[in-house]
């Protein structure tokens, strides 16, 4: 394997590469996303102001998160492995005007060639579509200064995880196309946390972002069992 190929899962991407040409469309399959963006922009912000914040974003997609992180005054790089993802990220900048440096790399070649670089590193909703989480973790401890801080977001492996994330939001209310999620690539946050331990990171905080079906709006809060939102630093 290439350094351009590993740990990334040629399947996955392809998934996200049909879906790309709607990324920007609230209404679209990236609704969840639209959903939970201002909630994660408020965590991030309130862990670690964004302004003039060197940032890398992991797993960027069309750049919902990266552009929300570049409105709020942070220096950011986009990085993902779907091209067409970062055609429709690259066009979505032009229009917004924001500055955003994006590029077609993997979390382990930024580490190589950046380690150290970045004030804040993002890699939300990403973990559960790669072959080695363990190793994007510890990708993501080396980009960081000593100072600072790791977000990701994932989703957990639990009955309920089940309920919510595959049979809710893919068979029943059909906001995700089917096979978007593989449960066994779901992560407990206890191992999120001994992967990141084991990467020299400690946890900052954990928090949950519920999804109510009969308001059909997420919110924050302590109830982790299904998406969930961490934040870590240097041990
Ligand atoms: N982080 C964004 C998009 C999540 S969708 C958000 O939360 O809004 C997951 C994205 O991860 C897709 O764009 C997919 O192309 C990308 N991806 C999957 N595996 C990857 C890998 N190994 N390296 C980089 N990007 C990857």
């Amino acid at each position: 394997m290439t350094a351009t190929t590993h740990n990334v899962d040629p399947g996955e991407i392809e998934k996200f590469e049909k879906l790309a040409g709607r990324w920007w469309d609230p209404n679209s399959e990236f609704k969840p996303l639209h959903d939970i963006n201002p909630l994660r922009l408020d965590y991030i912000e309130r862990l670690a102001p964004l302004s003039n914040k060197r940032v890398i974003d992991i797993g960027c997609g069309g750049g919902l998160l990266t552009e929300g992180m570049a409105a709020r005054g942070a220096q950011v790089t986009g990085i993902d492995m779907g091209k067409t993802p970062l055609s429709v990220a690259r066009l979505h900048q032009h229009e917004s005007g924001l500055d955003i440096d994006y590029r077609q790399a993997t979390a382990e070649q930024m580490a190589a060639e950046q380690a150290g670089s970045f004030d804040t590193v993002t890699c939300m909703e990403m973990l559960e579509h790669v072959p080695d989480p363990a190793a994007t973790i510890a990708a993501c401890a080396q980009l960081i200064r000593d100072d600072g801080q790791v977000f990701l977001s994932t989703i957990n492996r639990n009955p309920k995880a089940y309920l919510f994330a595959v049979i809710g939001a893919e068979y029943l209310l059909r906001l995700l196309p089917r096979g978007t999620h593989d449960y066994s690539k779901f992560i407990r946050p206890s191992e999120m946390e001994a992967w990141a331990r084991e990467a020299g990171l400690q946890l900052v905080d954990l928090t949950g972002m519920s999804y109510n079906p009969l308001t059909q709006e997420y919110t924050l809060g302590t109830d982790v069992s299904v998406n969930y939102l961490a934040s870590f630093r240097k041990a």
